[in-house]
């Protein structure tokens, strides 16, 4: 495979223009390109500006010239944990057989390791010897061709940065190439692969960006320090904390790419958290919010994974599953000391503005279901035995019985004597659409028990019942809870 640093054309001898100066302003351009304009950012923070469209020929050549400085720090270190060997470790995961790690580089003494650094990152010295093809990510005067050492894997396995004998790779401006040089800075690395956080709103992705070069900057400085292992979904969960640590609406989805430009194991995988979901999570660190945000962590959780790192996958993967969790964990919660967990009350905000904000559920409908949860709950707080109440949950585990429970019901409702004001109907036709027959009729049929459950607590409802009775209630609940989000742990 030709994977060396002879695959990019260095520019010719020879007077010209520059060919930073020939591109004009702004010097970097933010493309289509995700990793690229991860780059770009995190070229703009290695040279102190907030924005890559600030970047000017000196600023710009300070940025490339701290990398290229980095990269030289490595020159010294026999092997990646060795003092300033933080890249050398790194460069297995990001630049395979690129000049910071030639095949020689043991029996290579540190000035001919540098030399061959130097020359890697090089700026060409003028447009004379440039190819005459348009970048492939800007489109602008391309400086060379470039494959597998200097692109990070950017689209899929399929589309490996690997470039064929006798194919010359993809052009790229000096620019361009530079972002993706600076892309590891903006990433976090371990387990062998790099996570990067992508979004196209500009103003959060420049906030995450700047904190992860910080970051990355102070362990290449510090060294590879061998932490405790990572959670599980540490990824996506230091995703949720960045956002909820954002002062301000985000306003793109977010992209989260973990990948390895890796020789023995390239990978990519892509995974979006949509705009209305992160914008959500953000809300929840509003100082009104936070305890609350707690408790709804604390019923995401597995044995195997905790609360708030299955919240971020959930966030990711499945949003609606956020809702079923919490209400499983309410039906686990009920105990014969503790029928309706108080948690169904402290909750109810937030899976409220859940249902609004996240799954677009319509707020009147979401209205019509409180509605009906409190003229469930009115019957089923008749009296203190927790028979009826077992009755419904048990209901609940198939959209056929509770349609039965209901039409059985609703006689009752009908004969006998119902609270003031109260309709006489136990379930209207338009109810009964958005729990049998609406495109997600599950999440209405969850809500519903939340919303019973919430109004029970309300009402300080408390069965007194056998202890067998209540046990047999709380297996029911394990029950009606395992089958609803049928996720693999982490
Ligand atoms: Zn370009």
């Amino acid at each position: 495979m030709p994977e060396s640093e002879e695959e990019t054309v260095p520019a010719g001898p020879g007077a010209g223009t520059s060919a930073v100066e020939a591109l004009g302003t702004p010097l970097v351009v933010l493309t289509s390109s995700p990793l690229q304009r991860v780059g770009a950012f995190a070229l703009a923070c290695l040279a102190g500006v907030t924005h890559p469209d600030e970047l000017d020929a000196t600023s710009f050549r300070q940025a490339v010239g701290a990398m290229t400085a980095d990269l030289v720090m490595t020159t010294t270190a026999a092997k990646p944990t060795d003092e300033g060997g933080f890249w050398l470790g790194a460069s297995y995961a990001y630049w395979p057989n690129s000049a910071i790690n030639p095949t020689a580089r043991s029996r290579q003494s540190p000035a001919q390791r540098e030399e061959l650094i130097r020359r890697w990152r090089a700026e060409p010295a003028d447009t004379a010897g440039m190819p005459g093809v348009p970048c492939t990510y800007c489109g602008r005067a391309a400086c060379g061709w470039f494959g597998k050492v200097d692109i990070p894997l950017g689209a899929s396995v399929a589309h490996r940065n690997t470039t064929a004998p006798g194919h010359q790779g993809t052009p790229l401006c000096y620019p361009c190439l530079a972002a993706l040089w600076a892309f590891p800075y903006a990433a976090a690395l371990f387990g062998g692969r790099a996570a990067v956080l992508h979004s196209w709103d500009d103003a959060f992705l420049a906030q995450v960006t700047r904190a992860a070069v910080v970051s990355t900057r102070r362990t290449a400085l510090l060294g590879w320090v061998k932490g405790p292992k990572p959670g599980p979904y540490a990824r996506e969960l230091a995703v949720l904390v960045a956002l909820r640590g954002y002062g301000r609406p985000i306003r793109a989805p977010l992209e989260l790419l973990v990948l390895s430009n890796s020789n023995k194991d390239p990978s990519l995988v892509s995974q979006e958290m949509s705009q209305p979901v992160a914008e959500w999570l953000r809300s929840t660190a509003r100082s009104q919010n936070r305890s609350t945000y707690r408790v709804l962590a604390a019923t995401q959780a597995t044995p195997q994974v905790p609360g708030e790192a299955f919240l971020a996958k959930r966030a990711f993967s499945r949003p609606a599953a956020i809702l079923h969790a919490a209400v499983g964990h309410l039906l686990k919660r009920i105990t014969a000391e503790v029928l309706i967990p108080p948690e169904a009350l402290t909750l109810a905000p937030l899976v409220y503005s859940y249902c609004h904000e996240v799954l677009t559920l319509d707020e009147k409908d979401v209205e019509r279901v409180r509605d009906l949860a409190r003229r469930v709950a009115a019957l089923l707080s008749r009296d203190d035995r927790p028979g009826p109440f077992r009755d419904f949950i048990r209901a609940n585990t198939r959209a056929g019985d509770l349609h039965n429970w209901f039409r059985s019901k609703g006689v009752d409702w009908l004969v006998l004597p119902r609270p003031q004001d109260s309709p006489p109907v136990l379930l209207p036709v338009r109810d009964y659409r958005l729990l049998f027959e609406d495109e997600r009729s599950r999440a209405w049929r969850r809500l519903l028990v939340f919303a019973v459950l919430e109004a029970l607590g309300e009402a300080g409802w408390q069965p007194r019942g056998s202890q067998e009775e209540l046990r047999e209630l709380r297996d029911l609940a394990d029950t009606v809870s395992a089958d609803d989000t049928g996720e693999e742990a982490a």
